[in-house]
């Protein structure tokens, strides 16, 4: 199989996962709030180490083959992360407000709010995640992007469960909160084929585009994952779920990579 057929097929497989971790809603099955934070944790931790392992690591050994020695290779790879972050705050702060400028009001419209954003958040990151696993399979084929996969199709779950059990404290409908779910993984093929496209096309780019997707997935795992992990005083389990994901996620990408 080409590089690119298994960049497409491994993230379509991880973005599918975020479905299947929301399947327990369609059942009216849904583990407790502690339980789930504990999960949504293990998501941040498995993010946090795909960020360095998976992308920085990747992105700062790219930059050094282009610019031999100095300080170029760390500067374009900060400067890759300050963008990816940047962009995804300004896309956060920018593009849901007219989306929710009319509709219920008061504390009610405040909670929508909120929801609509995390989902927004999901979503967006789930993008540089494709991105990664697209980028694993293009560069090093299967060894490179099966613990990817592996690993982001995991922590996609959580984020799915997370996803269809907010809207469905919101009030909408089993099948509605499912489907929304689902539909935030399927951003995870888009990424996965401009990555495995990106690698075989232009190689001058990598260091920036891994480096850019590291920075959007921080923005995400520091301003929606962790905080929702902890706003219900669940932190140690949270923190234990991101210390778990965060060794598994290592030990994968060792491992398998
Ligand atoms: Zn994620």
């Amino acid at each position: 199989m080409s590089p690119l057929t298994l960049g497409i097929l491994g993230s379509l497989a991880a973005g599918l996962m975020t479905a299947v971790g929301a399947v327990p809603v369609l059942f009216g099955r849904i583990p407790s709030r502690s339980t789930r934070d504990l999960l949504l944790g293990f998501a941040a931790g498995v993010m946090l180490a795909a960020s360095f392992f998976s992308l920085i690591i990747p992105a700062l050994d790219a930059a050094e083959r282009q610019f031999e020695s100095g300080a170029a290779p760390a500067a374009v790879v900060c400067v890759a992360i300050l963008l990816g972050m940047g962009a995804v705050a300004l896309i956060n702060e920018r593009l849901p407000h007219e989306h929710f400028k009319s509709g219920r009001e008061g504390p009610e419209a405040a909670s929508l709010r909120r929801v609509w954003l995390f989902i927004f958040a999901i979503t967006i990151h789930n993008f540089p995640e494709g991105l990664a696993v697209g980028v694993g399979f293009g560069a090093d084929g299967l060894s490179g992007g099966l613990p990817l996969a592996i690993g982001i199709g995991l922590q996609n779950a959580p984020e799915g469960l997370a996803v269809a059990v907010a809207l469905l404290g919101e009030g909408y409908a089993k099948g509605r909160a499912w489907g929304i779910a689902a539909l935030t993984g399927l951003v995870e093929p888009i990424g996965g084929l401009l990555g495995a496209g990106i690698i075989t096309l232009s190689q001058p780019l990598l260091p920036w585009g891994l480096a850019f997707a590291a920075g959007a997935m921080l923005f995400v795992i520091s301003h929606e994952i962790i905080p929702e992990t902890h706003r219900s005083g669940h932190q140690n389990r949270a923190t234990l779920g991101l210390s778990i994901g965060l060794v598994l996620m290592l030990f994968l990408d060792v491992w398998l990579g």
